[in-house]
């Protein structure tokens, strides 16, 4: 018994398993580490509310397409410091009631990414910054639920998969309900972290016990992953580019099957979020105040209550409205899926049997990622060769003239 019939297509977002009357699903990992849901036939009753529900079997939430996009950095200094990007996430928060509900992902104390739930203030802290894996969403669609028949206002944070789940476990969109989905490349799996988290423990012979995979602390103009070992005072960091485990993010190598043909990112726009954040690189060229190194977001209005949320937004962010072109120059991933990496399955085939995880990935990390190579073509080539063909025909009508 399956929910989705081809269960490659399943995005783990989760509804099916909270909304199921009889506790008959559960989330389990695959042998990849993504979580899928399995039907237990001795509790099923074969309702079908499962399958019904699934975004995956026909309605997906999404909004109509007709978006608007801004660049914005938080204005608080030290609240951008603390973001991954900009601090549009902050920045919702900050305009959202005090006794609103945040919801977003975490750690626990073992490195598992999660969601949770916090009241408005101080707490969100635990949310910010990005992990770059899939978050265990548990129970969060049922408490969600419970704080909006209180009558509190809740904003959920996550991936546009997540966003979906939401509204598909509670059957729409709540007048009270804000939310917020992330531009994403993909999500690995908590086991494929969890084994490049024990392998740089076995090579640095030490307990890992924090990582960021956006430090900002050690600042010297370029991302950076801050990994402390053992306690705070042998905090490590280094590039991101030298990093194993953002190595094989960026190259694709290891995301969720379904995620190489997410229909989240799709030309038209459309998604399930009011709003949908991320970084805004090239940013400086329409803004010189903003800074693509020291973090700026790009934000897309998707609903009539993205509009209201970014109108207060101004109070707290320097935004500026961009263009459809500006937006999407640098950031594929808001109209397209990354491509899957030829080397996925023989990377996994090697995981499982038990291979080092940064052994593995020393054999993989050569050359350029894909979004490197589409980055230098975008920034570097394609302006190059606009510029080349615009000399040739000068040249070309002064030979005429
Ligand atoms: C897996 C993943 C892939 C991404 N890919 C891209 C990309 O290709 N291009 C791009 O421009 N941006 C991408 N982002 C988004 C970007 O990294 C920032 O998270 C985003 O710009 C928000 O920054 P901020 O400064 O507003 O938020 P911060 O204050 O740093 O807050 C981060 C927010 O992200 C949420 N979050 C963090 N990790 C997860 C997770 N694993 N699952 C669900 N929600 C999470 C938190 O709940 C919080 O709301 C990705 C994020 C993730 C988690």
């Amino acid at each position: 018994m399956k929910v989705l019939s081809d269960y490659k297509k399943c995005t783990g977002c989760g509804a099916c398993s909270q909304i199921c009357p009889k506790n008959a699903i559960v989330m389990k990992p695959d042998d990849e580490g993504f979580l899928y849901p399995e039907i237990n036939s001795s509790l099923c009753i074969d309702c079908d509310t499962c399958r019904k529900i699934c975004p995956q079997n026909g309605k997906d939430y999404v909004n109509d397409g007709s978006v608007k996009f801004w660049g914005g950095m938080i204005k608080d200094e030290a609240t951008l410091m603390k973001s991954s990007s900009g601090g549009a996430f902050s920045a919702v928060c900050r305009i959202l009631d005090d006794d609103a509900i945040i919801c977003g992902a975490t750690y626990d104390d073992k490195l598992n990414v999660h969601h949770t739930w916090c009241s408005n203030g101080d707490g969100i802290d635990i949310f910010r910054k990005s992990k770059y894996l899939q978050s265990d969403v548990g129970e969060i669609y049922i408490k969600i639920k419970n704080f909006l028949s209180e009558g509190r206002t809740v904003l959920f944070s996550g991936t546009a998969c997540q966003v979906a789940g939401l509204y598909a476990y509670l059957g729409g969109k709540p007048e009270k309900l804000y939310t917020v989905d992330l531009i994403c490349h993909g999500v690995p799996s908590q086991k494929v972290f969890d084994c490049y988290i024990h392998s740089l423990e076995k090579h640095k012979k030490t307990k890992i016990t924090r990582f960021s995979f956006r430090d900002k602390s050690n600042f010297l103009g370029d991302w950076e992953i801050g990994t402390a070992f053992g306690n705070d005072k042998k905090q490590k960091h280094q590039a991101w580019g030298q990093d194993f485990y953002m190595s094989g993010f960026l190259r694709a190598l290891f995301y969720r099957p379904v995620c190489y043909s997410c229909q989240y990112a799709n030309s038209e726009i459309k998604r399930p979020a009011d709003l949908t954040i991320g970084d805004f690189w090239g940013s400086k060229s329409v803004n010189p105040l903003y800074d693509d190194k020291k973090g700026s977001s790009l934000i897309v209005v998707n609903s009539e209550k993205g509009d209201f949320l970014i109108e207060k937004m101004k109070k707290v962010m320097d935004l500026t409205s961009v263009n459809r072109e500006q937006a999407v120059k640098e950031n594929r991933n808001l109209i397209e899926p990354t491509k899957e990496n030829p080397k996925r399955e023989e990377f996994f085939n090697r995981l499982n049997q038990g291979q080092d995880f940064i052994t593995i990935m020393k054999d993989y990390r050569k050359g350029k990622s894909h979004s490197q190579i589409v980055r230098v073509l975008v920034t570097k080539v394609a302006p190059f060769l606009v510029e080349h063909k615009r000399k040739k025909v000068r040249k070309e009508r002064q030979s005429r003239m």
